[in-house]
């Protein structure tokens, strides 16, 4: 086997489809090379040498790599006339972590690796510049102390101890910033770092080049397994097997004076997906200054520069003297930068993010990869891609995330509520959408509140979960390159970041805006659009739906064999789905429409009926109601199908369980207290979802069936009549025996052709089943020769085939994932191994006596892509989910038949 690919001065062994292999970053910088962009060279280590080293340990995985890895040093050393260690000449690198999918700062890079006390002279000496060859060493040993050695600050309210003692300096020196220091000062700083690692790790800061090198790739392999790249695979789900390569790669220098920089940029912008070249970079700077967050970073552009004063409200004046662009304080780098960024997204076809470096005048790439980018962004470019011809409709459509849609179809600020909000300050509209909610100042504090803003200086990957809890995030430091910006967009979270006038206080936990204090706890609003900072709540309302949103879903009814319903208990919702593109309702719960108002009261007349004959009577006090909630939503559905479940929960979720409400009970009916209090504990169970519920009910009370057929059928005849084409679909749930079903089945039809007989009239209409509990699934042949159509109920299902209680399990179902005993929850993501195969064995077994019969799914994973790619695999017609997911379940429909 092959560990080790090299790429440099225009070759390379690997290239860009080799993503499983050399990771994202390793691929894309032999592709780099291969279509002559300028890249420094390099070699990449396989991840398949990751998986390795986690397998069998670093010495025999060491061992065996070590001369691929020794003669592909010699060729770096080569290409750029240098040699590890040399007092003359000294190579030096980065090591840097690449996984297939990228994964922003969630892994460590060491850059500047190879000094030492012979090293930092012979750079000195070269390049005549002995304050810059002094301050990258003690970057390097800043970060490879940080990196391998895991130099880290003691809690969370200290500061990193390699700043505290940059600190300490600054003020026996009695100076403010970095650049200030004078090149003893540097030397001292790499005396006192180095001794702080001593006294910190027992351990001597290793001198020797190729031990620098293992330490930091055995660090690089380690970082896979750090909590937050854990962390991260698991929002992404990102399997933890597929590994991290190493990419060892030539040192650029940016910081080598004022024709010297770094920057990040991308082709188009990251938040709106229009088409405009944009970044950021500094001057004499390094690597990570940009992203950090700790010097305010220029624009590239010289329009994106003016846009970003506006904001900040800096004069164009000072924004020209003090923050011009690259284009004009570089304007032949810019030019070679600005082609680069064509050529590279001409060549990829999708938007790039790009990062760079300029070394004396000399332009270097370090980086491509696809951009992430906002819902919003990802749906603009698919289309304006696909309208430039760059890309046909079936690739468009593969650029959507379906997830990510949801995003667009958040809310915003209320428009009026907006109008009379005070604004504290502004920030750069790092990440769209709204957001209210009460500060925190910590990451691990954001589920404090149940909907918090966590508000930092700056974030940084530690922060990544509570991040995720917050509801939005402010950021005093950093740009829209900064952490907090790029995590936010991934993640579709209103951020707004570098908001210059937020002190924040973290021992005190206060946030002063020009004076004015605010307490943890505190409500604030941000626009993640517009950059803004509201004082206290802000109302949110619904978004507007562009029309490339519309073309999005046009692809996807083009490609899709699916239908997609929605789940919907109320005209409204059937409204909002139907917009959404929901052709038909795959479950309508009937008992939601027991709890409004009067029909409580006669709900609860009907469970605490002791005859019969006042059951019936109570039941008729329902029927009209029940009529009535059947016509509105057969008619918001007209002409497609509307799936009617029967009653399903245990009866003890309607009675009264409180005092007063018991009382209120008794006189209604005109019985003692004491009575009602009996009849409650009555329908006490031990384990209610697997005792009186589903069609239990309706075959222990069959009354309760008929006047629900009735209503139904009753609303679809009165409909007909009105030339309403009603199509009732009549769903027996939780049934385990195919006679459970038949004699609800029974039941309906009689009903059914009674209310015929008295109209004079008749409706089409169908009786079909839930199928949730395992042994209808593996009956479904029997099943099949009494329902017309079958609904996997897949919420129970999962409850009831991996034995968790859907209402316990979270007490250990986070443990579980944690522990790698679940991928995820199978409450969202459907369990394709073990339920799935429960489902798949119900529609072969159903089909296989009812070859056309219909089948669909109903329950949270109708709305989710993975599991409605399954649906797609085993047959089903169609998915059901509630309203807000049904363009996300029509593109992912779409993508599982492409
Ligand atoms: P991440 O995955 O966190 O972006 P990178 O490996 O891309 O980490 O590196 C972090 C920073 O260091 C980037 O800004 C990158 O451009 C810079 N960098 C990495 N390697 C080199 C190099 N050989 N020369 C100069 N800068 C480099
Ligand atoms: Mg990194
Ligand atoms: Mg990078």
């Amino acid at each position: 086997a092959k560990y080790v690919y090299t790429f440099g001065a225009g070759k390379a062994e690997g290239k860009a489809d080799m993503k499983n292999l050399l990771g994202g970053k390793g691929a894309n910088l032999a592709e780099m090379n291969l279509i002559g962009v300028p890249v420094p060279p390099g070699f990449t280590i396989t991840t398949e040498v990751c998986t390795m080293y986690n397998e069998q340990g670093q010495k025999s995985t060491f061992e065996l790599i070590k001369p691929e890895v020794e003669a592909a040093v010699a060729m770096v050393e080569e290409l750029t006339e240098t040699k590890f260690g040399d007092k003359e000449n000294p190579c030096l690198v980065s090591v840097r972590s690449g996984a297939r999918a990228s994964m922003p700062g969630m892994m460590d890079t060491v850059l500047n690796l190879g000094m030492n006390e012979d090293a930092v002279e012979g750079i000195s000496k070269k390049s005549g510049n002995p304050r810059f060859a002094w301050d990258s060493y003690r970057r390097f040993v800043q970060m490879y102390g940080d990196v391998v050695m895991e130099m880290k600050p003691a809690s969370k309210e200290e500061i990193d101890p390699f700043e505290e003692i940059i600190e300490e300096l600054k003020e026996e020196k009695d100076i403010q910033l970095d650049t200030e220091f004078t090149t003893e000062d540097l030397k001292e700083l790499v005396v006192r770092f180095k001794a702080a690692v001593k006294k910190e790790t027992g351990k001597d800061f290793p001198v020797d080049p190729w031990e620098q090198l293992w330490g930091a790739v055995a660090a690089v392999f380690n970082s896979w397994n750090n909590p937050r790249a854990i962390l991260y695979r698991r929002l992404e789900q990102i399997p933890d097997e597929w590994g991290t390569a190493v990419n060892v790669q030539a040192m650029v220098f940016g910081n080598m004076g004022s024709n010297s920089g770094t920057g990040v940029a991308f082709t188009r912008d990251a938040a709106t997906g229009e088409d405009i070249f944009n970044g950021e970079y500094l001057i004499d700077a390094q690597g990570e200054d940009v992203v950090a967050g700790i010097r305010t970073p220029q624009q590239i552009t010289l329009e994106g520069s003016k846009r970003w004063a506006v904001l900040q409200g800096i004069s164009e004046e000072d924004r020209a003297a003090k923050y011009p662009s690259l284009e004009e304080a570089m304007p032949e780098m810019y030019k070679q930068l600005n082609d680069t960024q064509q050529k590279l997204e001409d060549h990829y076809s999708d938007m790039q993010d790009l990062e760079f470096t300029i070394q004396e005048g000399k332009l270097w790439l370090l980086q491509t990869r696809n951009g992430k980018r906002t819902g919003a962004a990802m749906v603009k470019i698919a289309v304006d891609m696909l309208e430039e011809g760059r890309i046909d409709e079936k690739t468009a459509l593969s650029r959507i995330d379906p997830n990510k849609l949801d995003e667009l179809l958040h809310p915003v600020f209320e428009t009026e509520a907006i109008k009379s909000a005070n604004v504290l300050t502004k920030g750069l509209p790092a990440s769209p959408g709204a957001a209210t909610g009460q500060i925190v100042f910590f990451a691990d504090e954001a589920s404090k509140y149940p909907a918090s803003i966590l508000i930092r200086v700056e974030t940084s990957p530690e922060d990544l979960e509570g991040m995720h809890i917050a509801k939005g995030i402010l950021t005093a430091r950093g740009g829209m390159t900064s952490h907090a910006a790029v995590v936010a967009r991934g993640m579709g979270k209103c951020c707004v970041s570098g908001a210059g006038m937020v002190k924040i206080n973290y021992k005190t936990r206060i946030m002063t805006i020009e004076g004015k204090e605010f307490r943890e706890g505190d409500w604030v609003s941000l626009n993640g659009t517009t950059g803004e900072v509201y004082e206290g709540k802000v109302a949110t309302m619904d978004p507007d739906l562009s029309g490339d949103f519309g073309k999005v879903m046009d692809w996807a009814d083009k490609f899709t064999r699916m239908k997609v319903r929605t789940n919907a208990d109320t005209p409204n919702d059937a409204k909002v789905a139907r917009e959404f593109g929901a052709e038909g309702i795959g479950l309508c719960r009937t008992e939601h429409m027991f709890f409004e108002g009067e029909r409580i009261k006669a709900m609860r007349e009907m469970i605490l009926a002791k005859t019969e004959e006042k059951r019936r009577k109570a039941l008729d006090k329902l029927l009209p109601y029940q009529r009535e909630d059947f016509e509105g939503i057969l008619e918001a559905m007209a002409g497609f199908g509307v799936t009617i479940r029967l009653l399903d929960p245990p009866l003890h979720e309607f009675v009264p369980h409180e005092e007063e409400n018991q009382k209120e009970m008794a006189d209604e009916m005109g019985i003692s207290v004491e009575e009602v209090k009996t009849l409650v504990e009555d329908l006490h169970e031990f384990n209610p979802m697997l005792g009186h519920r589903g069609c239990r009910l309706g075959n222990t009370y069959p009354e309760i069936t008929e006047m629900q057929a009735r209503a139904i059928i009753e609303a679809a005849v009165n409909l007909k009549q009105k030339g309403v084409d009603a199509r009732p679909e009549i769903m027996v749930p939780l049934i385990g025996t195919v006679k459970e079903l038949k004699l609800q089945a029974d039941i309906i039809h009689t009903t059914a052709k009674k209310v015929f007989e008295e109209k004079g009239a008749e409706c089409e209409y169908m009786v079909g089943t839930m199928i949730e509990i395992p042994r209808a699934a593996v009956t479904a042949d029997q099943v099949a020769e009494v329902a017309e159509f079958f609904s996997f109920g897949t919420n129970d299902l999962t409850q009831m085939t991996f034995g968790y209680s859907r209402d316990d399990a979270g007490k250990f179902l986070p443990i579980y994932i944690e522990k790698g005993i679940l991928k995820n929850d199978p409450f969202q993501v459907l369990d394709q191994e073990g339920v799935g195969q429960v489902v798949r064995m119900g529609v072969e077994k159903g089909r296989s006596v009812k070859p056309g019969l219909k089948v669909g799914i109903c329950g949270e994973h109708g709305g989710e892509p993975s599991s409605v790619m399954f649906c797609d695999s085993v047959g089903m017609d169609y998915v059901s989910c509630s309203p807000y997911r049904v363009p996300i379940a029509r593109v992912a429909a779409a993508q599982a038949n492409t």
